[in-house]
């Protein structure tokens, strides 16, 4: 397996699951069987869908299903199903599968083919071509157990059925790297914050995040320890990836701020990966014996795949680390993002959204510059940190909150825009936005819902693929984007109350 934090989706699978039944005869399963490998094989051909499909041989009796099913929960490399309905496969012999499926269900409603082939069909062709038959028995038995899934319709050489496809192979992908999270925390929570905090023996059952805490000391044992060599080697690196501030160079008056920032992300990488962790977060108010708050170590880490949340904030490292799977191989990139102050001009509102160092630089293609200016805040030494403005392009910020009963994800699809004029004073790398609907609605409604001023923001993957890592979490979302109204918001969180009290058993 690969290291704890890499964002590949190359050592994943989803299975590929058909549906049939002896009544037709062997010719027609050998038809169904050959049929379902070309439907594999035309996803596996398609640039939309990140995760091979792996052809499992025709299901057609109750026994074969159910251990398909306990083999797909067994196997680490599989991340979910797809499940097709080629001929009529009758769904009671689904029900212990399903029951016992604890993976990610696609259903494909599909067919072999995409014109009715009107001069030559006769009732042969019928019993073969039957999904839009057999699929709806397979619909209601879904949905008489409950089971949460996707379903996607339409020939697979259409381009929104592969999107979809890969959106939700995405979602599944974002699941399995959460489900396997370990989260490590140096300090806990600033001080007197409400929405960082949260019940993490419920994370851990809900998502299968574990999330434990480190004195900072031990940390900064591993960052007083790292070779000298080694902090040689990535000055240089950071010399030649980024434009390096004058007084950072070798030579310059505040070199060994930049030696001392290379020194925390050795230490911090060395520490995360001996714990085998893909998500951490640290506290401004928790220090102990490092000289500057983690600024550029931590971007660097975000870079390369790690989930982070600031001042203790355990649930945006998940996001942050969900995000950076689900994105993986895309252009744009994620990171923990701050909602900090507005432009209010009427009829061309946006957000200005940063945090006090930590914003990873894969939100830009260009090349950062790495600065150091003093922090108000933490009573520590000037941190180093890399400055740049975020790309603009479409996006999405969400935020998890704990509503003590639940998790809730809120989501708003936004516009990240170019400044409208440079920000020579601002010493950190920031992202402006303009929110949809609209800067009113989308405000009243984040604030409505209790969403959290840290988020992921992702200009990797959209709304629909939250929304399908929602649906495989069973976590409540509120999306916030072109249609959303007010009135009809605050009716969703009423209803949502109710039905996930119900839901989630009374
Ligand atoms: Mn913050």
């Amino acid at each position: 397996m690969p290291n704890a934090h890499n964002t590949s989706l190359e050592h994943y699978e989803v299975w590929f699951l058909t549906g049939s039944q002896h009544l037709y005869g062997e010719d027609v399963l050998k038809q169904v069987a050959a049929q379902s490998q070309e439907i594999a094989a035309a996803l596996n051909a398609s640039s939309d869908v990140p995760v091979k499909l792996v052809w499992k041989p025709v299901l057609t009796d109750a026994d074969a299903i159910r251990r398909t099913a306990l083999e797909a929960n067994s196997d680490d490399a599989v991340i979910g199903v797809t499940a097709w309905m080629h001929t009529f496969s009758p769904a009671k012999m689904w029900i212990q599968g399903l029951d016992l499926l604890r993976k990610p269900l696609l259903h494909l409603h599909t067919q072999a083919n995409v014109e009715l082939p009107w001069a030559d069909i006769d009732f042969d062709f019928m019993n073969l071509n039957q999904a839009a038959h057999g699929d709806r028995e397979f619909g209601y038995i879904q949905s008489r157990l409950g089971v949460p899934r996707k379903t996607v319709v339409g020939h697979v050489s259409t381009p929104e059925v592969t999107r979809q496809v890969g959106a939700w192979q995405r979602a599944a992908a974002g699941w399995a790297a959460v489900r396997t999270l370990k989260l490590t925390r140096f300090g806990d929570n600033m001080r007197n914050v409400a929405v960082t905090e949260g019940d993490k023996t419920e994370a851990e059952l809900r998502f299968g995040v574990s999330v434990n805490t480190w004195s900072v000391n031990e940390l900064a044992d591993a960052v007083h320890g790292a070779p000298e060599s080694d902090v040689d080697a990535l000055v240089a690196e950071y010399e030649r990836l980024y434009e390096v501030a004058p007084e950072l160079k070798a030579g310059g008056a505040r070199h060994e701020s930049l030696r001392y920032s290379a020194r925390i992300e050795l230490g911090l990488r060395a520490f995360l990966e001996g714990n085998g962790s893909a998500a951490f977060t640290t506290s401004f108010e928790d220090l102990g014996a490092l000289r500057q708050l983690p600024g550029m170590a931590v971007q660097r880490l975000m870079a390369d795949g790690y989930g982070f949340g600031a001042e203790g904030d355990w649930k945006t490292a998940i996001l942050v680390r969900a995000a950076k799977v689900m994105g993986a191989g895309l252009p744009g990139g994620a990171s923990l993002m701050e909602d900090y102050t507005y432009h209010l001009t009427p009829g061309q509102e946006k957000i200005l959204g940063a945090h006090m160092l930590e914003v990873c630089p894969s939100l830009t293609a260009a090349k950062p510059r790495v600065e150091i200016h003093p922090l108000g805040i933490g009573g520590k030494e000037d941190p180093v940190r890399m400055v740049f403005d975020t790309d603009a392009g479409p996006g999405v910020v969400v935020a998890l909150s704990d509503m003590r009963d639940r998790f809730r994800l809120v989501a708003n699809a936004v516009d990240v825009v170019d400044l409208d004029e440079p920000l020579p004073n601002l010493p950190v790398a920031r992202a402006l936005w303009s929110p949809k609907p609209d800067f009113a609605t989308s405000a009243a409604a984040w604030l409505t819902a209790g969403a959290a001023h840290h988020t992921v923001l992702s200009t990797q993957v959209g709304m629909d693929v939250f929304e399908d890592f929602a649906e495989i979490a069973r976590t409540e979302l509120l999306t916030i984007d072109e249609g959303t109204t007010i009135r009809q918001f605050k009716k969703e969180l009423a209803w949502n109350a109710a039905y996930y009290k119900l839901a989630g058993g009374l």
